[in-house]
C-alpha cells in the first residue's frame, strides 16, 4: 500500500473538498489528468499504483507529439478517490484553485525499470497511445522527471494526437 502520509499532512479534510478515500470500481488500472488552475496553471498526471495514485505535476501538459517531452514534477501520492475529483480548493489551502478532469481512462503497464521509470499505454479520450515517465533528475532534483510521448508501434506512421488543449466538447 502506498503511503498517503504526505497527502494528508498537506491537507485539512475540514477545509478542502478534496477526497481522502480509496474506493474504486473495475479491475483495470486507471489514469487521470486533471487541469489544475492553481497559483500556476498545470496538469496533474496520475496513475493507479499500489492502491493509490502516483502523481506528477506537468506545467506544460502531457506532450502530444511523438518524441516530445515535458517536465513532470513527481509529487505526493494521492488517494484513488482523487481520480473523480473536480471542484474548487478554497483559498489558503494547499493547491488552492480549480480542478477539472481533462482526461481519464485505463492504462497498461508496458515496462517498469529498476530506476522507477515507467512506460504505459493510455486508453483515454484525449490520450490514446504510449508515454514514458523518466526519472531524469533534471537540475539534480530527483523530483524532476520527464514525461515523453513515444511512438506507438513501428508499423504505424507516427501521427500527432488529434486532441489539443482546447476545451473538450
Ligand atoms: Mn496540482
Amino acid at each position: 500500500m502506498a503511503q498517503l502520509t504526505d497527502y494528508r499532512r498537506k491537507r485539512d479534510p475540514k477545509q478542502t473538498p478534496e477526497p481522502f478515500g480509496s474506493k474504486k470500481k473495475g479491475k483495470a488500472p486507471i489514469f487521470v489528468v486533471q487541469r489544475h488552475d492553481a497559483r500556476r496553471l498545470h496538469y496533474d498526471f496520475r496513475l493507479e499504483r499500489d492502491g493509490a495514485l502516483a502523481s506528477w505535476a506537468v506545467p506544460k501538459g502531457v506532450p502530444l507529439d511523438p518524441g516530445e517531452q515535458h517536465l513532470a514534477v513527481h509529487v505526493e501520492d494521492h488517494p484513488l478517490d482523487y481520480a473523480t475529483f473536480e471542484g474548487e480548493i478554497p483559498k489558503g489551502n494547499y493547491g488552492a484553485g480549480t480542478v477539472e478532469i481533462w482526461d481519464k481512462g485505463t492504462y497498461e503497464l508496458l515496462e517498469e525499470k529498476k530506476n522507477g521509470g515507467l512506460t504505459v499505454r493510455l486508453h483515454g479520450k484525449r490520450l490514446d497511445g504510449t508515454w514514458a515517465l523518466v526519472p531524469a533528475h533534471l537540475n539534480g532534483d530527483e523530483k524532476n522527471w520527464l514525461i515523453v510521448r513515444k511512438r506507438d508501434d513501428s508499423s504505424a506512421a507516427p501521427r500527432r494526437s488529434p486532441h489539443t488543449y482546447a476545451p473538450m466538447l
